[in-house]
């Protein structure tokens, strides 16, 4: 787990000459004052003041509100310490079955965490269906080969409460019941705001924080970035809140240099996003049918099937590639891949397309590279716009 830490905090100290707190918890702002009331681990008050103020608290995972919630054998996944408790707890109670709770990103990662341990997993949803932004042959992809590799899944089917039963766990969700040794709470994260709420800041989306292109809150002194904070996206204009780890940072590192006399402002985001899943990759970027329905264009979307390598090359495999537009324009708006191989970093470039703003006819302008190891001549990406250009008018 220590490999994990890009930068231990004597590092920062050390060699940057920043001073960092361990075990202070900020409470409250008072922006009269401009100071910060806090507390220690050790359960000593402080008082600190600031000129300019960054909030980058980050998010937190949002536990349901059930009954039994709070039994040892319940777990999130958050940081290094949360990592460390799941694996004492799997080695010291050697568990062999658990229930993964939301299939979101961090939920299928770990059932191929757990699967990769020999630890049987089942999984539950409380919505209809898997990755609810990929078209519904992509989701059955990816629902395959969970199934493949012995996860089973269960749609609509929120968790009620938790029990303990004879050492094991008894979860109880809408239409089953599953006695396990652990329970892995994936249902999201929400923005720690409060502070900047209490302090009288504007929120954005899902509470995050609200913040300009400067990452400005609502107070000029205050700034705020990473997962506690809203961004502007490129392709609608509009807030949104995506907690992912490369905007963090990039808002981080434009708050330092605001804060030092610097002058640097964001574009925005594109939510691109990808992870793997046992054997699958799964990528997205951009906007998704409905959320392009959903912002007031007129979209329309083409599902392709090519291939990861040229067609005579060993090893190459399946690629679904879903590309979405707005029809009036043309413009492109969005897309998706999952395969074996070759989506990670295919979906880059379709990133760089939807920053640039092209059209669906200019992104099959491009000069995308080709070997046969890598891709057919015409790449996946190519093909997909090819198709989807019939659509658009
Ligand atoms: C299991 C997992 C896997 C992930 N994988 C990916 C991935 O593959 N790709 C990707 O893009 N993103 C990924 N993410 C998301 C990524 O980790 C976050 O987007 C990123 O860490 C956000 O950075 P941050 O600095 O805003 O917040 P954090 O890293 O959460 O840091 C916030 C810090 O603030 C501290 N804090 C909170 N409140 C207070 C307070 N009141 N006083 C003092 N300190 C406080 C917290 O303790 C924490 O240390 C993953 C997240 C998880 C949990």
């Amino acid at each position: 787990l220590e490999d994990l830490v890009v930068r231990p905090a004597h590092v920062f100290r050390e060699k940057q000459g920043i001073e960092v707190r361990l075990g202070h918890t900020a409470q409250k702002i008072d922006r009269q004052a401009r100071t910060i009331l806090g507390r220690t681990s050790a359960g000593d008050g402080f008082q600190e003041s600031y000129d300019k103020l960054l909030i980058a608290t980050g998010a937190r995972p949002r536990i349901p509100d059930i009954p039994g919630n709070d039994l040892p054998g319940l777990k999130a996944l958050k940081g290094l310490e949360d990592g460390r408790r799941i694996k004492d707890y799997i080695f010291s109670k050697q568990v062999r079955e658990v229930l993964i709770v939301g299939t979101g990103y961090i939920g299928l990662e770990m059932a191929e965490t757990f699967h990769s341990l020999g630890i049987q997993v089942h999984m539950t949803e409380m919505m209809p269906g898997l990755l609810p932004w990929l078209p519904d042959q992509m989701a059955e992809v990816v629902r395959k080969e969970l199934d493949d590799k012995g996860v089973g899944v269960r749609f609509s089917n929120g968790i009620r409460a938790v029990e303990q039963r004879n050492g094991k766990l008894m979860a109880i969700c809408d239409s089953n019941e599953y006695l396990v040794d652990m329970v892995l709470i994936a249902a999201g994260v929400v923005p720690n705001s409060e502070i900047a709420a209490d302090a009288g800041l504007e929120l954005g989306p899902a509470n995050a924080i609200a913040v300009d292109r400067f990452l400005r809150t609502s107070d000029a002194d205050i700034f705020s970035a990473g997962d506690c904070a809203d961004a502007f996206h490129v392709v609608t204009g509009r807030k949104v809140w995506i907690p992912l780890a490369l905007r963090a940072n990039r808002s981080g590192w434009a708050v330092g240099d605001n804060v030092t006399g610097g002058n640097v402002e964001l574009p925005g985001i594109v939510g691109s996003a990808v992870f793997k899943v046992l054997d699958l990759e799964v990528a997205r970027t951009g906007l998704s049918l409905e959320e392009a329905r959903m912002a007031g264009f007129d979209p329309v979307q083409n599902l392709i099937q090519s291939r990861s390598r040229a067609h005579a090359h060993p090893g190459n495999t399946t690629i679904h590639v879903n590309l979405v537009a707005d029809a009036p324009t043309g413009r492109l708006l969005g897309g998706a891949m999952v395969g074996k191989e070759g989506c990670a970093h295919r979906i880059n470039a379709l990133a760089v397309g939807l920053h640039a703003g092209m059209t669906v006819a200019e992104f099959f302008q491009c000069d995308l590279a080709y070997a046969p190891p890598f891709s057919p001549v015409w790449d996946p990406l190519l093909t997909a716009a090819n198709q989807l250009l019939r659509k658009v008018r």
